[in-house]
Parts: structure tokens; sequence; C-alpha cells
């Protein structure tokens, strides 16, 4: 009895000690794992230098990053097929002996194997295979298993260098449904599947970082299913419940850092600007306009921020010629009032330029002091600015990406404006945020039209602000089209405006756009006009030196040209009042909401503006359905929206240029309901700030985790 006691007890402990053994292991292998997931890729077997570069190249670094190359389709190999019921063309796997080799004598000539089922012959064929592989792969009367695309030749079956080959007793092994992936020159989708397998193996599920109610709306499924789906089941594409998965992982992911960086700077204190509406009220009676009501409620908005004792991290978000530039001036002469210094910057020295005008302009009556700093100011020049900022005796500095050079420093930096900001992602975001100091506010303005899924998940660390309202004097610009055999109906046109006053943009696209700029048809374009604008034509495309860039724009802003000819580099943003016709050439080459900036450019002052897009004939069902819509609307928004239904996401403007592309998975078109709901759930996750540890993993594989901890002032 005793010793069934004690056998008992033993026992027990034993299975204990097992238990908590094994729950151990699982703990210790599942973070093993994910550590796995985040190594390089060298540490895969099979990976050399060669594999690491190629493998670079589609932008894939870590272990991780390879789950993120999903196949784009799949092989079928599941079903193996009789001789007798081979379909030409098609990729098939059949169950065959080997019968006979035949090798040729000469060399370049294909080998042969003769193989058979019951229901027929197929010859095997190889291209540069050297015999004694031939001979191990295939031996003679041996069954084997061949997958490969069934041709006819002479009458007869064949295969040419099958896919793969396995004898027939391994076959269980074999995948049976094979993924395609889309890879670069030199990898093949051999060893990229050999890696992804490799990956596979060792993936469990991980504990699930998103909650019950998320859970059901996305389709209830988990992570590692997911990625295993996605890489292995043929059913799948990104409307399935295992893509959306992982794409709202994704999403989620990029609202999650977001929401971190709004909060760490929100918390940011700095000193409050001190200032009454004084000398805004005056500077704003100075105008020969009034302010529109969204402009007045912007600036509202801005001041409080300035006057308030945490950072202002804001964003200006408003359609061309909405008026942007005022607003921040106003913000800029509020700051200096309570003796903090401003630095505006544009992406452009022309633009620059006229910023520093108009602001000369408007602050003539007030002592405050203005400077202009290039990359081409000349070195004393650039000195003296340097020493006047450090003793204060400049409060506006307004410049090009040189105000950001070591060697600039301010003595009391409160005010960063920067212009036209679409190039900007969340990393360079925090850098500015750095740059200026505590003390110093943010204003990013730009005009590149966000989709409006899109905001929250491109601009949440930011506030944003809309300048929705038009100047009221502004009338819509009228959008025509023609085919281009009535270009003589246009110069009519055109040469009434000129006569009136007015100026012209006539813009082609570049012939080749992937290729070395090709202005060809601009460089025509202009000399067909010079014959018939007795040479008050300009030209400006991408081939010129900058200096004459500027020459050709100043011109045409000094009037002493009537017509500008130009690929698409008019430069965003300048402010071109006397324009009041674009002529846009081939004008389907162009996106919606690039069509829409391009005839923002006119009618800025208060005369009407018209846009005239040319097409060749023959139209097609979308691209009329494309000139119909700018037709329709002046609205960026909206146009931004309809832009990216017919077009995808991807190829709307600003996306592909400006790196603000994040979404490896996500699609804003296809995806849009799990915006919505992913714009619900952050709010949940950011009142319930101790749980956010849960997310860690998820930040890592998308990468996102190390941004958080760049944010430290
Ligand atoms: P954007 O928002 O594209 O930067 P700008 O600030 O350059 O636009 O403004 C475009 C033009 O409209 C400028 O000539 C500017 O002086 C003028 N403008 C701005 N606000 C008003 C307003 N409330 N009423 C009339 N004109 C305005
Ligand atoms: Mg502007």
């Amino acid at each position: 009895m005793g010793r069934s006691v004690n056998y008992f007890f033993f026992e027990n402990v034993f299975i204990c000690h097992s238990l908590i053994k094994y729950i151990y292991y699982k703990i210790m292998n599942q973070s093993k794992i994910y550590d796995f997931l985040f190594k390089e890729v060298s540490i895969l077997n099979g990976v050399g230098n060669k594999t690491i570069k190629l493998l670079k190249k589609k932008k894939i670094e870590k272990v991780s990053d390879l789950l993120w190359n999903f196949p784009h389709g799949f092989t079928d190999r599941s079903n193996l097929q009789t001789l007798d019921k081979l379909e030409i063309g098609k990729i098939t796997t059949i169950k065959v002996k080997v019968v006979k080799y035949n090798f040729p004598r000469l060399r370049n000539l294909p080998s042969k194997v003769i193989c058979e089922d019951e229901y027929g012959k197929i010859d095997i064929i190889f291209f540069n295979s050297r015999e004694g592989y031939i001979r191990k792969i295939l031996p003679l009367d041996t069954y084997v298993v061949i997958s490969g695309k069934i041709n006819y030749f002479k009458k007869k079956y064949q295969i040419t260098n099958p896919a793969y080959i396995v004898s027939a007793n391994k076959e269980d092994y074999v995948n049976k449904i094979i993924p395609k992936y889309s890879l670069t020159e030199g990898l093949t989708e051999k060893i990229y599947r050999k890696l992804i397998e490799q990956v596979l193996k060792k993936i469990t599920n991980p504990k699930e970082w998103h909650n019950e109610d998320v859970l059901n709306k996305i389709g209830n499924v988990s992570w590692a299913q997911s990625i295993f789906n996605v890489h292995q089941d043929k059913e799948n594409n990104f409307k399935s419940k295992f893509y959306k998965r992982l794409a709202y992982d994704e999403i989620l992911a990029n609202l999650l850092v977001l929401s971190q960086v709004r909060k760490k700077i929100k918390k940011f204190k700095k000193e409050k600007k001190k200032f009454n509406n004084y000398l805004s009220n005056q500077l704003i009676e100075n105008f020969n306009f009034e302010l529109t009501k969204n402009q007045t409620n912007v600036i509202n908005e801005i001041n409080s921020d300035l006057q308030s004792e945490y950072k202002m991290f804001r964003l200006l978000q408003g359609d061309v010629g909405s008026g942007k530039t005022i607003v921040s001036l106003i913000a800029a002469a509020n700051v200096i009032k309570s003796n903090w210094q401003v630095a505006l910057m544009a992406p452009t020295e022309i633009l620059a330029k006229q910023h520093y005008n108009l602001a000369c302009k408007l602050f003539k009556s007030t002592n405050i002091k203005i400077s202009f700093l290039s990359g081409s100011s000349d070195s004393n020049e650039k000195k003296m600015i340097q020493k006047d900022l450090i003793d204060k005796k400049i409060n506006f500095l307004i410049g090009t990406h040189a105000l950001f050079q070591k060697n600039v420093q301010f003595k009391n930096l409160g005010l960063v404006i920067i212009d036209e900001q679409h190039k900007f992602g969340v990393r360079q975001r925090i850098e500015l945020s750095k740059k200026g100091g505590r003390n110093c506010d943010i204003l990013l303005m730009s005009a590149t039209p966000i989709p409006r899924t899109l905001i929250l998940a491109i601009y949440g660390d930011m506030d944003v602000s809309r300048l929705i309202e038009k100047p009221m004097y502004r009338k819509d610009i009228i959008t025509l089209s023609k085919p281009e055999e009535k270009i003589d109906e246009i110069l009519i046109f055109i040469k009434k405006q000129i006569k009136k006053g007015y100026q012209v943009f006539w813009v082609c696209p570049l012939i080749e756009e992937s290729k070395k700029l090709d202005y060809s048809a601009a460089v025509e374009k202009y000399k067909y006009l010079m014959k018939n604008f007795t040479n008050k034509v300009g030209l400006i495309h991408g081939g010129l030196e900058k200096e004459e860039k500027n020459r050709m724009l100043n011109n045409f802003l000094n009037k002493s040209i009537d017509i500008l000819v130009s690929t698409t580099v008019i430069e965003v943003g300048i402010d071109f009042p006397n324009a009041n016709v674009i002529i846009i050439e081939n004008s389907n080459k162009f996106g919606l909401s690039q069509l829409h900036q391009l005839r923002g450019r006119v009618g800025r002052g208060a005369n009407q503006g018209t846009c005239i897009l040319l097409y060749k004939k023959n139209l097609s069902e979308n691209a009329k359905k494309r000139i119909k819509i700018l037709k329709s609307s002046n609205d960026g928004f909206f146009i931004a929206d309809e832009d990216m239904k017919l077009r995808g996401f991807g190829d709307v403007l600003g996306y592909k240029q400006s790196g603000i592309k994040d979404f490896k998975l996500a699609d804003p078109i296809q995806h849009e309901d799990l915006f919505k709901i992913a714009g619900e759930d952050i709010k949940n996750i950011e009142d319930d700030e101790k749980n956010f540890k849960r997310y860690n993993f998820l930040l890592k594989l998308f990468d996102k985790a190390d941004i958080i901890n760049e944010i430290n002032l």
C-alpha cells in the first residue's frame, strides 16, 4: 500500500514537473521563434551573400520581411493526370514509369527520356542537362511523379525541362499547390520557396493582440493561420478573411505608431507665446481682400496652439489656391510679436522667393526684419545671416532646405513653417520636431489632397486644420476638353486672352516617364508656338539648369513672355495671378489629382480661369469618365477620392514620389471598411495605455517599433 501511495505521489510530482517544463518550453520557444523572425535573413539555410543582395533589392532584410512578399498566384499540382487525359499547354502532374533513355551524340541537342503509364507514353525532354544527372533523377524502371507544362511535338506528348521530379514513394512529401512569387532577376522561385518554407515551419500562433470584438469584425482568424493561408492556399485573394486580417494588422500598426507619436509630442511642454490680436488685425486690415471664415477659424486654431503650454504639431491642409500662405504669415507675425524667431521653408527657391516678397510687402509697416536664404545665396551673405540670426537681428528667415543646415543657428526659434510638405513621412516629421527644440512650434502646409480614408493613417500624428472654402471672389475654373485636331480653335482662343493681357501655360507630359526625361514633344510645341506668337514664348523642362529654369519662371512672372510651355515641372505653389489659361496635352497621361493641381495654376487672380484638356481621338470609356469628373468638380478632395477609385491606391498624386505610401498589404480602396474599424479601434486603445505592450510584436512585424522611441526631446 505504502509503496503504491509513494508511487502515486512521485508519479504526480513527475507529471506536474513535466507540465511546468512543457509550458516553460512552450513559452520560451515562442519567444525564440519571434526573435528568429527579426533576425537577418542570413540565418536561414541556403542564404549566402549573393542571395542577401538579391533579397535586399526586394527590400527583404529580416526574416519577417519574407512573409510580406505574398504569392501572386499558385500552380496546382494536386491532381495526378493519366496519360490519356493530357491537355496541351496545361501544367500537369503525372505518375509514370521510366522506360528508356535517348541521349544525343551531338552536344546542344536535348536529351529525351521516354516514360509511360497504363494509358500511354510521354517524352521528358531536357536541354542542357548532363546524362549523369538525368540518370540519377530518373532511374530506369522506377516510378516517378513529374510536373510541368504539356507540349505536343511530332504527334507525341512531351514535358520540357520539368518543374519538378520526385520518386513516386516520396510523392506524399511534395507540396501539391505551389505558390508563385514575384521576384527579382537571379532569385529563383525555388530558392524563395525554400526560404519561405523554413520560416513557415517555425511559425506558431503568438498571443493574440486584437480583442475579441475587433477579431469578430475582421473574420476571426489568427495571425499564424492567416500567414499560412496567404502563402499556401490557392483560393486566397485580398478579399479573403486571411488577407484582411493581415491588412488590418498593418493598418493598425500604422495608426498605433502615429497615435503614440502624437501623444508623446503633445506632452512636450513649452513656453507659451504671448501676443494679442493687435498686430494681426492691423495686417489683415491692410489686405486688399477679406479673409474667408475658414481662414479666420484656422488662424484661431493656430493661435490657441501657439498660446498653449504644449508644443504645436499641426498640419494645414488646403487645396491649391485656398490661401494657406496668408494664414501662415499671420501666425509668423504673432510669434515674432511675442519675441521669438520664425523660419519658413519652401521646397524650391522661386517659391521661397515669392513667399519672401509677400512677407516683405505684408510687414512693410512693421519693424519685423526678414531675410532670405537659399543654397545659391553667396557666402558672405550667408555668413552675415548666420551672425544676425544669433544676434537676433533677424526675426523671420525665409528660404529653402538651406535653412536647416547645421551652421544656421537661431537665437530663439519659436515657429517653423514648412510649405508644400507632401514629401515628408512620419520619420522626417519627427526629425523636424526635434530640430527646432522644445519651444518651437511646427506648422506644415500641404495641398496634396488625401483621400478621406487615409487622413488618419497618414497624418494621425498631427492635428489637422483644413481650408475647404475658396476665397470668395474666386470663380471655379472652367474645364473643357478638345481633340488635338482642333488646335487652331485653341490658338484663336488664347490669342484673344493674350490680347486682354492674360498669360497661358501649355503643358506637355514627358514621353517616357520611366527613362531619362524625354521632353522632345515640349521642345517641338515650343517651336511651333514661337512661330505663332512672335517669340513671346518660354520653355521649361527637367533638362534645364536651375538658373535657366528660374530665369524662365521669372520671365513669365514679369510678363516678358505670354506663354510658358512646360513638362509637369511647373513649380507647385507658385502664384501666377496673371495666368488664366492652361492647356494640357495628352491629358490622359495624368492622374485626376495631378490634373486638378495643374489647373490650380490658373485663375488665381480675380479673373476667370480656363483649363483645356487636349486628347487624342477615340477616348476610352474610362477616359471620358475622368474628363467628366474634372468638369463637374473643383474640389480637390472629392477628386482625390475619385482618382483613387479609378486608378487604385499608389498611383494617386503624391504617394509614389512621396514615400508616404506606408502600406505593403492594405489597400485603401479594397479595405476601406478595415480603415474605418481601425479608426474606432485606435480610440479605445489610446484610452487604455496599460495594455499597449501587447502590440509590441505587431509593431515590430511592420518595422514600426523603433519609430516611437525616436521621439525624445
Ligand atoms: P495656397 O493655399 O495654394 O498656398 P496661396 O496662399 O498662394 O494659396 O493663395 C493663393 C492666392 O489667393 C494668393 O494670391 C493670395 O494672396 C490670395 N488669397 C488668399 N486668401 C485670400 C482671400 N481670403 N481672399 C482673396 N484672395 C486671397
Ligand atoms: Mg502655397
